[in-house]
This record gives structure tokens, C-alpha cells and sequence, in this order.
């Protein structure tokens, strides 16, 4: 349909970043095409050791899904965007579409392996996270494409991570947010993915903290160089939210308690996530 009707049409799933800007007038599409109606487009099941996930489940579903526990990282994001009403609406595909330089989705999957499977009228195709978003508002979509559903690997054992943002007030985007993935032997940090939201035009991937963090046990002394080197890789915008210097420091104090989360659920231990509230 959305081929058909040409470039003045758009898809809408949750409406929770389109309806919003049709309200505006930011955007004024002749036509929607809605996605609400296509059965079987919703649905979290666990696959050959992945999370697939439809790409109109809603936040709350995701939040509240107990085979997410599997990745608890994912379950911090859900839990922390927006209000109830926001997440009873909004879907991952639509967030991951949408490419909002704010938006936690993107931010949170790029710590883990995750593939976006899209549609279009020349065929299914697969695209790597790090391929399909491609700058803030832009992804690798053909106009006529759709994102049909999200894999992700499920970490191996001895594995933990942590999402986790600052927001003013519950119903807002954050000031500033951060994923920490950690993989652990005994105390020895083996791989790291950390990434930064809100700090940039798109998630930055903080490359020099996590090679800080690699081959290290993970004490006071090295947790404090992984966050300089994410304040270091933050480039954020001064607006309403705040000044630059202020969402670094931000961002670094988010990272430092990230990891410290992250390591503990590598240990095995069962920590609620909680997202800091101004
Ligand atoms: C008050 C408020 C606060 C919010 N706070 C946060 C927050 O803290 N963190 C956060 O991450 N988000 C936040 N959001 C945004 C919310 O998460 C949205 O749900 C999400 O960004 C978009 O998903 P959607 O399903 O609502 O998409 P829609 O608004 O329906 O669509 C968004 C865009 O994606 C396209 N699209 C949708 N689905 C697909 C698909 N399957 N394939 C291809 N294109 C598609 C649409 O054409 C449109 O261009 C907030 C929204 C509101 C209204």
C-alpha cells in the first residue's frame, strides 16, 4: 500500500513520535497506512539462544515479559521510557524507525547483537544494528520498507548488563542514558559494549571505555577511567535538558553505576534496574 500511495504516505504503529508531530504540523503525510490491523506482528519469543521480537510489541509488553528477564538490560529500557500510556502505545519497531537521537531503544540494542529484519516490496532483508540506524532521524529504510521484527542474541553465561537513564520527570525523554553490557570471568572484565544516549547525534559507541574496562578486574580505580573515557566520548548539545559540561558529567555518572550493576548481574545476582529521576 505504502508503495502505491507513494511518498505521501507513512506507516503509523504506536503514533507515540508521529502523532505527536502531525500535531505540530512537522508532518503532514496524505496518507497513513496503518499497521495496527496486520495479525502476528506483535509477539517475544526465544528462538536458537535469541529474543525475536515483532515489530509492533509495545514497550509494556516488553517490560513486562517474563522471557526478558533473560537480558535484563532490555527490561531497564522498556521500564523507563515514558509514562504507562506511552509504553501501552508505543512499539520497538516503530521507536528503531523513528531514529530519535533521544530515543532508548537504539542506545540499549547496540550492546548486544541484534539484527532488524525489514520488508519491502523487492524482499526481506536482514540489517546488523550498526548498519540500520544511520544518523539521527535516519535509518537504512527504503520509504517502502518495513521493520517486521528485532533478534537478539541472548549473552552466554557469566554475562550482565544495565541500562539505565536520567530523566527530569517520568513522562520526558532522558537528559542523558547508557547501556552496559559485560561479559566476566570471575573478576575479570572479557568484553564490554558500553554506549552513550543523548550525548550525541546518534548512541555513541564509548570504544576507549570499554578497552579500559577489557582484560581488568573491575575495581574503583578502573570503573573511574572507563567513565573519564565516556565523558571524553560524549558530544552532547546544550537545550532545555541542561548545559554540555552537564550532560557529561551526567553520562559518566550514569556509566560508573551501570557497570557496577552490570558486574553484579554477571555474578548472578537479581538487581532491579532503576532509572534516576530528577
Ligand atoms: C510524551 C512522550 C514521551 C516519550 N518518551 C520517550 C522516552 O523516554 N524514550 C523513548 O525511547 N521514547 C519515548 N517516546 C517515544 C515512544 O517511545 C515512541 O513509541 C517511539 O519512538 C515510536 O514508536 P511508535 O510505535 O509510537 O511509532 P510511530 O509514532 O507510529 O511511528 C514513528 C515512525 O516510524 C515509522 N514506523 C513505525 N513502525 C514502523 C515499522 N514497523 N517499519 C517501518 N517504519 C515504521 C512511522 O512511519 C513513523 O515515521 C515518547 C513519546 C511521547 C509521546
Amino acid at each position: 500500500m505504502l508503495g502505491q500511495l507513494g511518498d505521501g504516505a507513512k506507516f503509523l504503529a504506536g503514533g507515540q513520535s508521529l502523532i505527536p508531530l502531525l500535531k505540530l504540523r512537522f508532518a503532514n503525510p496524505e496518507h497513513l497506512v496503518d499497521l495496527n490491523f496486520i495479525p502476528h506482528t506483535s509477539f517475544i519469543k526465544e528462538d536458537s539462544g535469541a529474543l525475536r521480537f515483532g515489530a509492533m510489541t509495545r514497550h509494556a509488553e516488553i517490560e513486562n515479559s517474563p522471557l526478558v528477564r533473560r537480558i535484563p538490560l532490555l527490561q531497564d529500557c522498556a521500564a523507563g521510557i515514558a509514562d504507562v500510556q506511552v509504553r501501552n502505545r508505543g512499539t520497538i519497531g516503530g521507536s528503531l524507525a523513528e531514529a530519535d537521537p533521544s530515543g532508548d531503544w537504539a542506545n540499549a540494542l547496540i550492546t548486544l547483537d541484534t539484527t532488524v529484519h525489514c520488508l519491502g516490496p523487492l524482499g526481506a532483508r536482514s540489517i546488523a544494528l550498526p548498519d540500520f540506524i544511520k544518523d539521527a532521524y535516519t535509518t537504512a529504510l527504503a520509504h517502502d520498507e518495513l521493520v517486521t521484527e528485532i533478534k537478539v542474541q541472548i549473552p552466554p553465561q557469566g554475562s550482565g548488563g544495565a541500562y539505565l537513564a536520567f530523566k527530569r520527570t517520568a513522562p520526558v525523554y532522558p537528559t542523558a542514558s547508557t547501556a552496559v553490557q559485560l561479559a566476566m570471568e570471575g573478576d575479570i572484565c572479557k568484553d564490554a559494549a558500553i554506549s552513550l544516549g543523548c550525548v550525541g547525534l546518534t548512541y555513541i559507541r564509548a570504544a576507549d571505555a570499554e578497552s579500559v574496562l577489557r582484560g581488568h578486574p573491575l575495581d574503583e580505580k578502573i570503573i573511574a577511567a572507563a567513565a573519564d573515557a565516556a565523558h571524553a566520548a560524549a558530544d552532547p548539545q546544550p537545550d532545555m535538558r541542561g548545559s554540555a559540561d552537564y550532560k557529561r558529567a551526567l553520562v559518566a555518572a550514569l556509566v560508573k553505576k551501570a557497570i557496577h550493576i552490570a558486574a553484579r548481574r554477571a555474578r548472578g545476582e537479581h538487581i532491579e534496574g532503576s532509572h534516576l529521576y530528577a
